[in-house]
């Protein structure tokens, strides 16, 4: 026979902590408390089997179960000496829902089930307090025709107003035992008449209502979505726990509260909660009485009047401490409790592993290990490598002045300046036009990724926490302020009314995601700090580590930061970036535009020098560190004039007619230019362009190589191969210009000559192409685009769907999709090594910050992953989590 119930209670209890999928969380953890020897109100757990064979059934329960109940009350009745529904000696009960996880959505809890009008007088003449017990019966009606039987709660608020109003009363304190009989009466008779049948006095139908309920609950639209959104699967089910009440409002020697371990928000060690004196369960929580502080320490750092528990109960204060301390070192991590005291004696009703900000898991992570609870390799896997994001933003420099304008929510976290732009398409042209934006919106929406991606920071003046704007932004790592709603968009005439003030298009601003300070002008920002708790981790991740964390980087201000957080090298520097600083874009222009080769060549020759002083200084920076550099690659349209005075400028420069150039310019439109003319195509079509880059990367490494002892050894990477002959071809125009340098400066160079795999082709052919190439740099975000055919720049029009259908369970440009994609790169990786056992191997898409992604470069024995510079300590956790077999971040 199956066993569906789970008993906990001293000396009875047959389950624990390990048994969190049959249990879920909250049951499993009550077993193991039963087991520790802990207080626990004895009860009992219907397991999540139940939940799936109930929706398996068509809504139907097991045929044991309700015998397996019945047995389960006797037990908990005999443990408590009392029985469920008895006139004169009754049990009451508590009913909660309890998934693995915690889910919000779900039923959460019914206490004071059993009573009826009956039991009431049993419960008024035990406690000897007949107030009490009529206060607890109408709670009890109130909440169970709320979660159980729908009723809408509003209803029995209103009543009580009602009662009040009628009875000059003004709290719910001042109402009397006789007033709350009456208010139960209008109670019942109110779900009687929306339900159309009483409200049920039978004990027994009250619970296996409730329990029907927690199951019910499970389907709920807003359950589902918590699940969708959380990547929970449906048939984990939900587990229901029924455990025998306790009552912290029993008077001023009973008090009800939660604590946890270490304080959550910043790990300090020190116990650290709330607790209210005569008080049920949930009064904490509903923030309608002020609790007051667990320990005199908290208290004093509040500065609050209110004494602490360990002043009013200091016994009750003693024995909670040592179980809180019994529960952390059992569970080896830290503990989210909560307690009831029932005159004088401690109840102790849940705990789990605590939730905590991301300064407090450091810090709690590191404490840990060195006080010897975990090891190194446990602390590293406690933190989620995503959520280190957001320590590694910017924030405002306290000492700089502020024009502060208006404040909306903190929505995420860092500091950010920027010209205002009021629409998405605008905030992508202007960001690859080098510029800075700050995306002002009144809210966000699907439309505006492309626009928060191009953005430094995002600022709406309407929208909570979870608006699109905030819950996206989090996503992404980019400051964002939601919600300002003192600001006013005037999206039509592009401009926005702050402080009285009109800000337009182009003027500078500075929001704090951290504060939800808006800011007029740019402010001096301080670099985020790290703490002793962060570097001790990396450094025990970096340890455990085997693959090398590069970066894609290509401005100074970009290595800088990626050097500053550990970056090993870099392994993507888009030159092209380089091109469309400034007014180089017009001489890029004029290259492209030119009519014949020695047009082309005069304006490379102005190119020359400014990239040469760009690999110059990246050289400088970078130290001995290698340096991955990649010549041009983007499809032709992004160089391509746009406007008829980009055109006009163009041809000023040139001495050509403008009309002639627009001419030229509408030849070299491609259809689909993702898949044109880019990449070695375009060193192909121009090997000048390949020429000029070469001449800049090896003059600068002669220079550079000059001033130090050890050579400048740059790594030189054909982007789009997709033939070895495409490489070759290009590769020859490296060499000679290799020699041609060498013979110049009369110095051998050090360099080598590889290519990206960004083509299925290319994947395939690796073992030819190995021939030629020395190294190979996955470039995921183009192999992920040409492996699925799906456009990049176009995919998030659908892909979002695909999710919601659950036809893909990740976006395959965020999460490297390894089935397809990944077994290209396996098949590439194996092909090129059997014809260069030492070919270097790395990944520069998008993927090389993703976790999962770095998981699968792990698995295949890449050499390194190369991500954007803030993505690299994200990268040195992910990388050693990897090697460690995966994370433990259940708590966060
Ligand atoms: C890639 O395709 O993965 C890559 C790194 O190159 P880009 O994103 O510049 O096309
Ligand atoms: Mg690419």
């Amino acid at each position: 026979m199956t066993k569906w119930v789970y008993i906990f209670g001293e000396g009875v209890t047959d389950g624990d902590a390990s048994m969190r999928n049959l249990l879920g969380g909250k049951g499993a953890n009550l077993a193991e408390m039963a087991r520790l020897g802990l207080p626990v109100p004895p009860g009992f757990t219907i397991t999540t089997e139940v939940c799936t064979q109930y929706y398996k059934g068509g809504e139907s329960y097991p045929s044991e179960l309700d015998a397996q109940i019945n047995a389960a009350l006797e037990t908990v009745g005999k443990l408590t000496g009392r029985t469920f529904g008895d006139p004169a000696n009754p049990l009451l009960l508590s009913v909660r829902s309890g998934a693995r996880v915690s889910m919000p959505g779900m039923m959460d809890t019914v206490l004071n089930l059993g009573l009826n009008d009956t039991t009431v007088a049993a419960l008024a003449k035990e406690s000897n307090d007949e107030r009490f017990a009529y206060d607890s019966y109408r709670r009890f009606i109130q909440m169970y025709s709320d979660v159980v039987l729908n009723v809408d709660g509003d209803y029995f608020e209103e009543i009580i107003e009602d009662y009040k109003d009628e009875h000059d009363l003004v709290l719910d304190t001042d109402l009397s035992a006789e007033d709350w009989k009456k208010v139960v009466v209008l109670f019942k008779a109110k779900t009687e008449e929306e339900l159309g049948k009483p409200f049920p006095d039978d004990p027994r139908e009250q619970l296996w209502g409730a329990i029907g309920a927690v199951f019910g609950s499970w389907m709920l639209p807003r359950a589902q979505t918590y699940r969708r959104l959380h990547d929970l699967p449906s048939d984990w089910g939900t587990a229901v726990n029924v455990q025998a009440m306790v009552f912290g409002n029993m008077g001023d020697d009973s008090a009800t509260g939660v604590a946890f371990s270490r304080n959550p928000s910043n790990g300090e060690n020190a116990l650290y909660g709330e607790y209210l004196i005569n008080a049920q369960g949930e009064d904490v929580v509903a923030g309608i009485r002020t609790p007051q502080d667990i320990t005199e320490a908290a208290r004093i750092a509040a500065g609050s009047d209110k004494p602490s528990l360990e002043a009013t109960m200091p016994q009750m204060y003693q024995q909670f401490a040592e179980a809180c301390k019994k529960l952390e070192t059992h569970y080896r991590d830290m503990q989210d409790m909560e307690f009831t005291i029932e005159r004088g004696k401690l109840w102790m009703l849940q705990t789990r592993n605590g939730k905590r900000t991301l300064k407090a898991a450091l810090k709690i992570a590191v404490d840990m290990a060195d006080e010897g609870v975990i090891s190194k390799e446990e602390a590293v896997k406690r933190i989620d490598p995503t959520s280190l994001d957001q320590l590694l933003h910017p924030t405002i420099d306290p000492d700089a002045e502020i024009d502060e304008l208006a404040t909306g929510l903190p929505a995420s976290p860092g500091a950010a300046s920027g010209a205002i732009v009021f629409n998405s398409d605008e905030a992508e042209a202007e960001k690859a036009d080098g510029k800075a934006v700050v995306l002002c919106r009144v809210e966000t929406s699907p439309e505006d990724i492309h626009g928060m991606h191009a953005a430094e920071g995002i600022l709406t003046s309407r929208g909570g926490m979870t608006s699109h704007a905030a819950v996206v932004a989090r996503g992404m790592g980019k400051p964002c302020v939601a919600g300002a709603g003192t600001i006013r968009m005037d999206m039509r005439n592009e401009v926005m009314v702050a402080d009285g003030r009109t800000f337009k298009k182009g003027d500078i601003i500075t929001i704090d995601g951290g504060s939800g300070q808006v800011i007029a002008g740019q402010v001096k920002m301080r670099q985020p700090e790290l703490s002793g708790d962060f570097k001790k981790l990396m450094q025990w991740a970096d340890n455990i580590r085997r693959l090398r964390v590069r970066t894609n980087a290509e401005t100074p201000t970009d290595v800088k930061v990626a050097l500053s957080f550990g970056a090993e090298g870099i392994g993507l520097c888009r030159t092209e970036h380089m091109f469309f600083d400034g007014d180089r874009i017009t001489s890029v222009r004029e290259m492209i535009l030119a009519d014949t080769l020695q047009e082309r060549r005069a304006a490379l020759d102005k190119l020359l020098p400014m990239q040469r002083g760009d690999f110059i200084e990246i050289f400088e920076l970078m130290d001995d560190l290698p340096v991955t550099i990649r010549l041009l690659d983007p499809p032709l349209h992004e160089f391509l004039p746009k406007t008829d005075a980009e055109i006009a400028e163009v041809a000023k420069h040139m001495g050509v007619d403008a009309e002639d150039l627009k001419e030229r310019a509408e030849e070299l439109h491609e259809f689909n230019p993702m898949l044109g003319n880019r990449g070695c195509r375009l060193l192909i079509s121009y090997p000048e362009v390949a020429e000029m880059q070469a001449r800049a990367i090896f003059e600068a490494a002669a220079e550079v190589s000059k001033s130090r002892s050890v050579q400048v050894k740059p790594e030189v990477m054909v982007p789009l191969v997709g033939l070895k002959a495409e490489l070759d071809e290009v590769k020859q125009r490296i060499e000679a210009m290799a020699e041609a340098v060498e013979a110049e400066k009369g110095i051998k160079l050090d360099y080598s000559i590889g290519t990206m795999i960004e083509l299925p082709r290319a994947a395939l052919q690796s073992e030819e192409i190995a021939k030629s190439a020395e190294f190979f740099s996955f470039g995921t975000n183009d192999l992920t685009q040409t492996t699925f055919g799906i456009s990049r720049d176009d995919a998030g029009s659908f892909l979002g769907k695909y999710q919601e259908k659950g036809l893909i369970e990740k976006d395959p440009f965020i999460t490297l999709d390894s089935d397809g994609v990944g077994e290209l790169i396996k098949h590439a990786a194996e092909h090129g090594r059997k014809t260069r056992p030492n070919i270097k191997l790395g990944i520069c898409g998008e993927h090389g910050g993703d976790p999962a992604s770095i998981a699968f470069c792990e698995e295949t024995g890449l050499d390194y992953v190369s991500c954007s510079p803030f993505r690299v300590p994200v990268a040195r956790l992910a990388a050693a989590q990897a090697v460690l077999k995966g994370a433990d971040t259940g708590t966060l």
